[in-house]
């Protein structure tokens, strides 16, 4: 199918983005590989599309003062053969090969993905865990919103109209940090039915500060927060019961809440032992 007709504009910096995002029913394109999609099944017909491709500095990798930041049309590929990401976010660097295939990794972009929401996405999830905040510029200026307040519903995030996603800022990972991350896709390269991005920090021989973000059980990155305190005290076959109370997924057209529930509690048992055994 083709999309109903748009107009296209090309920003030439993020205020400029603001400034046509005044048109009632503009939409902001990345890396297009969500929206371009949903135009053509004309699940959506914006009548503005505003290209975000041109501004500069909206790219970049930084790792300083403990944080990573991340900008905004950073494409996965980029992130994926990053070194710095590789160093200082090391669940993004577990995540990234699980996104899509590696031409929609050339294209998609990280702020695209997170703007996006979809409950069953890598990144969304990634955030949570990292216990991240997503920058968002706005009318009335930035604002820095936390990944635990940010994913409000299905597809549904705090941003506004007129706001755009700037960059996402993560802590940088230390030696004391845990990163682990497994998901079940009826093939590699879909998305998931079941995903698990984790994060930890080293407590001894066990883990503490343990965050647990499940995508594919939910309308939005779902912590297990019980779950999370039973790894803490390193009862892992507790966490896993705890599951059952944590998470409370629907059927859908790839699996029944009973199978979902159950995945996820192979896939913890999986990141569990990644986050007790770090990676050379
Ligand atoms: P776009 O498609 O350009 O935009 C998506 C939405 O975000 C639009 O509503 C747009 O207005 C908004 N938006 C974009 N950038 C901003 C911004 N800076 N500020 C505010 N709003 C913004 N993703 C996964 O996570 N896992 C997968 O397994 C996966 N598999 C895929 C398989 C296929 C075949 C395809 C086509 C896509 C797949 N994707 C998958 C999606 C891919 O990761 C997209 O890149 C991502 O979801 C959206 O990023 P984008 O840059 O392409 O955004």
């Amino acid at each position: 199918m083709k999309p109903a007709p748009f107009a296209y504009a090309r920003a030439k910096s993020v205020e400029h983005a603001i400034e046509l995002l005044a048109h009632p029913e503009a939409r902001l394109l990345a890396g297009g590989q969500s929206l371009i999609a949903t135009l053509n099944m004309r699940l959506s017909a914006p009548k503005l599309l505003i290209d975000l491709n041109g501004i500069n500095g909206l790219s970049v990798i930084k790792a300083s003062d403990g944080t990573v930041e991340i900008g905004a049309l950073t494409r996965h590929c980029e992130a994926e053969r990053s070194a710095e990401i590789a160093k200082y976010a090391p669940l993004i660097a577990l995540a990234m090969p699980h996104i899509g295939h590696a031409a929609i990794r050339n294209r998609g972009t990280l702020g695209g993905s997170i703007a996006f929401a979809d409950p069953a996405a890598e990144l969304p999830a990634c955030l949570v865990a990292l216990g991240g905040e997503v920058e968002i510029a706005g009318g009335h200026g930035m604002r820095a919103v936390k990944a635990d307040d940010f994913f409000k519903g299905l597809f549904e995030t705090s941003l506004g109209s007129r706001d755009v996603l700037t960059s996402i800022r993560i802590p940088a990972a230390t030696s004391g940090s845990r990163a682990g991350f497994a998901e079940f896709a009826r093939r590699h390269g879909d998305y998931a039915m079941v995903g698990l991005a984790a994060t930890a920090e080293a407590n001894g021989r066990g883990l503490k500060n343990v965050r647990l973000a499940f995508f594919g059980v939910g309308d939005m990155p779902m912590r297990a927060k019980k779950a999370e305190a039973a790894l803490g005290a390193d009862d892992f076959d507790g966490a896993v019961s705890a599951l059952g109370s944590d998470l409370d997924p629907r059927d859908d057209v790839q699996a029944t809440a009973a199978t979902k529930k159950h995945l996820a509690g192979v896939l913890l048992r999986r990141v569990a032992k990644q986050l007790l055994e770090p990676r050379a």
